[in-house]
């Protein structure tokens, strides 16, 4: 089992995500390897479309994911919650984040559909 950076559940894979991190930009130039859920993955999808959209250039802040203080866009995810079994949260992130992110995504889906294929 493996738990998402984000929102904390823990689900068997997570899809692995290269994040840039300032603090430890000395040890890890390249950044180090984050795991996200799919439903933080989409929500943060959705936050950067929105961001793309608005071309908002958001509020200077602490990211959630990089801890790099940095301009921050909000991204709803949903949290899993003891007593309500999810809650909705907002966390904050940078954009260099959320290209990340969206890289990432890419990745695991065209893995995804070529470990697809091979079951055909
Ligand atoms: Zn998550
Ligand atoms: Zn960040």
């Amino acid at each position: 089992m493996a738990d998402c950076d984000l929102c904390g559940v823990a689900i068997p894979t997570v899809v692995p995500v290269q994040v840039y991190k300032p603090k430890f930009a000395l040890s890890y130039p390249h950044g180090m390897w984050q795991g996200l859920c799919e439903g933080c993955l989409k929500a943060a999808m959705k936050a950067r479309e929105e961001q793309v959209r608005s071309s908002s250039c958001g509020v200077a802040g602490k990211c959630d994911l990089c801890g790099g203080i940095e301009r921050l866009h909000p991204v709803t995810i949903s949290r899993p919650s003891f007593s309500k079994g999810a809650d909705e949260d907002t966390v904050h992130l940078c954009k260099r984040c959320l290209d990340s992110i969206k890289e990432a995504s890419k990745q695991w889906e065209s893995e995804r559909s070529e470990s697809e294929h091979e079951h055909h």
